[in-house]
């Protein structure tokens, strides 16, 4: 270590201690001196891309072999700094689970992904990656170091894993026992010879398979397996083109991602709030109806949704996923016995009012929807 100002452990103190004041909520360090840490992961990984289960996600594949070589995205690299950042909006109620899970049961509402209410975490985390960055090389030393959020070819889960911020869910995300799995995960890649902390957590699963349960399109083959084809999140986000018929109806009320794996979890009993202000609900999109939704124009889908994850997929692909929400709406009232023929009617007069734009992705999900409402 160049640092003369401190020791080793210090330093740790240090930077974890700054990393608090950034508004993260852990931080931990994994070594990446040695690429055969990652030959486990690296295999599983290869096999699940072999299998087709990472769907239109090309990049994906693209990317197999710098998953395993850390060090083709920064020269040098001896460290992987992962860091936690809890995104629960500030002001969230202490019933704010059960208020998302009324929500998901609530026909004419959208259901829009906890994450993605408020503003781009890539964008919010790079750039407090980037302070503690620059406050490490002010006062420890002058290091080499990248930023990465979701941004570069890394296995975050498996590197957080092994970093020993929290064990690998059988929905295949990141928990901790004390904040569940409601945070973004970054990290920051770094020539630094940083103390390594390591200390394994224990898996605490145990019996439960509520998310392999309860997943609405039946995603996972297997615990710890998810096939990203299936996946809402995938449906809604990564898929550019037309949604499959038959995951249609799976899909609900849900127009940007989902959460039901997680809200399911008996861990996020413990999710915490986030510390900052960027993850607060913008535009109302945690109580929102898909009628209101679906009739933004395109400006106002742009100008609302600035600085937000969600602009990433345009504004058709915002239309098709509210389309599915909306014929789905229309259908499930007749479903669950509580016909509103007023309301079924004011679905289809609304969807029928964009069969003529020229969107050739929507239009297959419109006239799905449409045919939802005389069911
Ligand atoms: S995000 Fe939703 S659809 Fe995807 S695996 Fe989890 S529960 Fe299933
Ligand atoms: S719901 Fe149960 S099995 Fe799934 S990640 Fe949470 S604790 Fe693990």
């Amino acid at each position: 270590m160049k640092s003369l100002k401190y020791s080793d452990t210090q330093t740790l103190e240090k930077i974890s201690a700054w990393a608090q004041e950034l508004g993260f909520s852990d931080l931990a360090v994994v070594d990446l001196e040695h690429p055969k840490n990652l030959s486990t992961p690296v295999e599983r990984y290869k096999n699940w891309i072999e299998q087709g289960l990472h769907g239109e996600m090309k990049y994906l594949k693209d990317t197999i072999v710098v998953r395993g070589k850390p060090d083709k995205l920064l020269k040098g690299v001896k460290r992987a700094i992962m860091v936690s950042m809890n995104y629960l909006p500030k002001d969230s109620t202490s019933d704010w689970m059960v208020r998302e899970i009324n929500g998901l049961q609530t026909p004419e509402k959208a259901s829009i992904s906890v994450y993605a209410r408020g503003k781009d975490y890539h964008r919010v985390m790079r750039k407090r990656l980037s302070k503690l960055a620059k406050r490490i090389c002010l006062e420890v030393g002058s290091y080499g170091f990248r930023a990465c959020v979701d941004s570069a070819p890394l296995l975050e889960v498996e590197l957080a894993q092994k970093s020993g911020l929290g064990w690998r869910g059988k929905n295949t995300l990141l928990l901790k026992r004390n904040e569940g799995s409601f945070f973004f995960l970054g990290t920051l890649l770094t020539d630094m010879p940083l103390q390594i902390t390591q200390n394994l957590t224990k898996n605490l699963c145990g019996t439960c398979t509520s998310c392999l349960d309860k997943c609405p399109t039946k995603a996972f083959i297997s615990p710890y397996v998810l096939d990203a084809k299936k996946c809402i999140s995938y449906l809604t986000i990564e898929n550019k083109g037309i949604i499959d018929e038959s995951l249609r109806h799976l899909i609900g009320n849900r127009v940007y991602g989902c959460d039901d794996c997680q809200l399911v979890c008996p861990w996020n009993k413990y999710a915490k709030l986030s510390a900052l202000e960027e993850f607060n609900v913008k535009n109302g999109l945690d109580d929102v109806s898909l009628i209101d939704l679906f009739q933004w124009s395109e400006t106002q889908f742009n100008y609302n949704h600035a600085g937000s994850p969600i602009l990433r997929i345009g504004y058709e692909r915002w239309l098709r996923n509210i389309s599915i929400g909306l014929g789905n709406s229309a259908n499930k009232k007749k479903v669950d016995g509580y016909v509103n023929n007023g309301a079924v009617s004011e679905i289809k007069k609304i969807l029928k009012t964009r069969l003529n734009e020229n969107k050739p992705i929507l239009k297959p999900h419109l006239i799905w929807a449409i045919a939802q409402c005389d069911k």
